[in-house]
């Protein structure tokens, strides 16, 4: 099984025969749907708004057998991202930026990343399944309570306020993608539209305090709730009223809390301002990735780019 998921991803057409018969004659769906998967807190147990280490080691081997591999956000709706035919896209997204996502340890002076964090457990899974991109959206507070703050400050869970910003140029040399969750996870409902758009622009501009540049393309709304005036989520601006200077923002996608999986941007209902995401508790994406399968409704690639018109 795993040496057949290896030769599908590495493209050996010559010895595909040996591919599970699963994915290789999984016919091309390009208007399938695509699971955007949301996690919160990786750690020692499962619950709402939690993943045990175990829970989320055994979500990325099965997404692999049963042929799926990751994609970045952005590559999604712009419809670049390339697969070998017969291979399915998820995406990966991390909400609250929590240290048990992404936190450091310091060895003999040097720092590196927690085995145990979600990206740690990550990058060790990459190197051992051949195929398996960095690739995903961490979508980040700076500015929240309890360790919310960029994945830990002020010694909470170890983690030094210095680390944030090297923490969030490292996911981008790596190849994710940051994303953003207002400044401390505004309930955007509750507040008038200058506060909303206050939020989101601090969200979006602490990124680029610690990545000086980037472009931030997606914004999660926190608790999947939207702010009365919903274009507010899309373009804004807010004016700091330390200095005068004006921060706007403007999003190519807008990622809702849930909905299930995500229309293909071939299919018709396809809206990156209004993505709908799955929330992962207990045995749930084995179930879901199973309906996809014997509906024939998830997106599958016939190994071209995928060619948007837009
Ligand atoms: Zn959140």
């Amino acid at each position: 099984m795993r040496m057949g998921n290896i030769l599908v991803s590495i493209g050996l057409i010559g010895l595909a025969h040996h591919a599970p018969s699963q994915q290789s004659s999984r016919a091309p769906n390009l208007t399938g749907r695509v699971p955007i998967l949301m996690y919160h807190i990786v750690g020692d147990h499962d619950g709402k708004y939690w993943r045990s280490r175990e829970g989320f080691r055994h979500d990325l081997q099965l997404l692999y057998d049963r042929g799926y591999r990751p994609i970045g956000l952005a590559e999604f709706v712009d419809g670049t991202f390339e697969l070998p035919r017969g291979i399915a896209p998820v995406v990966f997204t991390f909400d609250d930026a929590s240290p048990s996502q992404f936190s450091y340890v310091e060895r003999n002076g040097k720092l590196e990343i927690d085995s145990l964090s979600a990206l740690g457990i990550w990058l060790a899974f990459g190197k051992s399944h051949p195929g398996w991109t960095n690739r995903g959206a961490f979508c980040m507070l700076p500015a929240a309570k309890a360790g919310h703050a960029f994945f830990g400050d002020h010694g909470i869970e170890g983690q030094k306020t210095e680390w944030r910003f090297p923490k969030l140029k490292q996911l981008v040399d790596l190849g994710f993608e940051l994303c953003d969750h207002t400044l401390w996870h505004a309930d955007l409902r509750k507040y008038p539209e200058a506060v909303v758009q206050e939020q989101i622009a601090r969200g979006a501009l602490a990124i680029d305090s610690a990545v000086p540049g980037y472009r931030v393309r997606s914004l999660a709304l926190p608790y999947g709730a939207w702010p009365k005036n919903r274009a507010l989520t899309q373009a804004g601006s807010w004016r700091n009223p330390k200095g005068g200077q004006i921060v706007s923002y403007k999003f190519d996608v807008v990622l809702e809390a849930t909905g299930g999986p995500a229309p293909s941007p071939k299919s018709p209902s396809f809206d990156p301002h209004r993505l709908p995401r799955v929330e992962i508790l207990g045995n749930y994406l084995a179930t879901l990735l199973a309906r996809l399968e014997r509906e024939q409704t998830g997106f599958v690639s016939d190994g071209k780019p995928l060619k948007v018109a837009r």
